[in-house]
């Protein structure tokens, strides 16, 4: 393993962190070990790789990037975000309770309330942008917190260390998605949470050409129950898969840093824009928690909602048709900029009554900033507004 100095900042832990040149002919990048098995040398004499649904070493090696880049002891990558949370679930048992963020990623609702729900775990959906209102919901028998901070696409933040700090004295753990931050700019583990759950589809990889999740713990026990169910289970991600994340992440510092100065500039032009309503941005001093994301994280990230005109669908319907350097697509967290429609696309199956009730207007938008050159962007942006 490459020695890095402890005080190597991220830029050198997304390079170098847990990576070793190839041992069989020094290859500097760890090769794409497309392989189901290997050779036995004799009876029960092997390199300590047997099948790869349990060792793959293209896995092993991103694995110990993002366990770098997290601060943490264990990496698990898994095939996709939704792959991570499910194996997390299955360290509980029926009767379990959960405390969840109720503007929750949609899949993460999904899977916890239509598949979970069904085995016997119970789930209280709350406002997680109240430490009081998740501690209200913990019952004798909650076993786990899960928030995602900030959450999609409202920008709302959990205040980790708060969580931990009600959490832990009852045994509870404290799993935070940090998908939107990504350990460049926030490390929950370093304020306590036991567990960070990434989707590495999105920044991570940030170039929108694989799908993947990953968790990354410190507690030894933990991690010993997540990689026996994920041998178990089998979401294993695939090794080409984990290259191309791996390769993703090398520019990892140098992407967050552009995501954020160019989210920055969008955030603030719409701020001042006559055709733009309500702006959804933590770095923006009116955001209500402005001084919790500068103090929890490091960068405010390139994620931006905001309110077209009115707020009505048609209001957002013209503005989202009329982008044409910022891709019509879900997902986020790519080098490409994109625009989304929540209500339609990624929020379809939360009720009307319900978003409205969350400050979350029908022709809403959302941006992940790309980062290509700002005044582009900014271009862009402009004449789409332009049209309501
Ligand atoms: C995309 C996403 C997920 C789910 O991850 P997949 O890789 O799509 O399975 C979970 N949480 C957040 C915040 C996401 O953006």
């Amino acid at each position: 393993m490459t020695q890095l100095d402890p005080k190597a900042g991220l830029g050198t832990i997304a390079i170098h962190g847990g990576q070793v040149p190839d041992p069989t002919t020094g290859a500097v990048m760890t090769p794409i070990y497309q392989t189901s098995t290997y050779a036995q040398e004799a009876l029960g004499k092997n390199k300590g790789y047997e099948y790869a649904r349990t060792h793959n070493a293209t896995r092993a090696a991103l694995e110990r990037n993002l366990a770098a880049l997290e601060g943490a002891k264990h990496g698990l990558s898994y095939s996709s975000g939704l792959a991570a949370t499910n194996t997390l679930m299955q360290t509980l048992s029926a009767g379990d309770h959960v405390v969840c963020g109720q503007n929750t990623y949609g899949g993460t609702y999904r899977l916890f309330d239509k598949v979970w729900r069904r085995h016997g775990l119970e789930f209280t959906f709350v406002d997680a942008a109240s430490v009081e209102s998740i501690a209200a919901a913990f019952t004798p028998a909650t076993r786990m917190v899960f928030v995602e901070t900030p959450t999609n696409p409202l920008m709302q933040l959990t205040d980790i260390a708060a969580v931990v700090a009600v959490a832990r004295p009852r045994g509870i753990k404290v799993v935070v998605d940090n998908t939107f931050m990504t350990p460049y700019f926030q490390r929950p583990l370093a304020l306590g949470a036991d567990a960070s759950f990434h989707s590495v589809t999105k920044y991570l990889n940030g170039h929108s050409d694989m799908v993947g999740g990953a968790l990354l713990v410190n507690d030894d026990g933990l991690h010993e129950q997540l990689r026996f169910l994920q041998n178990a289970s089998g979401a294993v991600p695939g090794p080409m898969d984990c290259f191309l994340a791996l390769r993703g992440t090398k520019t990892l510092a140098v992407r967050m840093e552009r995501h954020d100065r160019n989210a920055r500039e969008l955030a603030a032009v719409l701020a001042k824009h006559p055709k733009a309503g309500k702006v959804f941005y933590p770095g923006l001093s009116d955001h209500p928690q402005h001084e919790l994301a500068k103090r929890q994280a490091s960068g405010f990230g390139g994620m931006i909602s905001f309110v077209p005109g009115d707020g009505s669908l048609e209001a957002g319907r013209i503005v989202f048709d009329r982008f044409r350097l910022f891709t019509r697509a879900e997902s986020l967290g790519g080098v490409e900029s994109l625009v989304c429609h929540p209500a339609s696309m990624t929020h379809a199956s939360v009720p009307r009554e319900r978003r409205l009730a969350m400050g979350f207007a029908d022709g809403l938008l959302r941006l992940s900033v790309g980062i290509e050159d700002v005044a582009d962007l900014r271009d862009d942006l402009e004449q789409a507004l332009g049209a309501v």
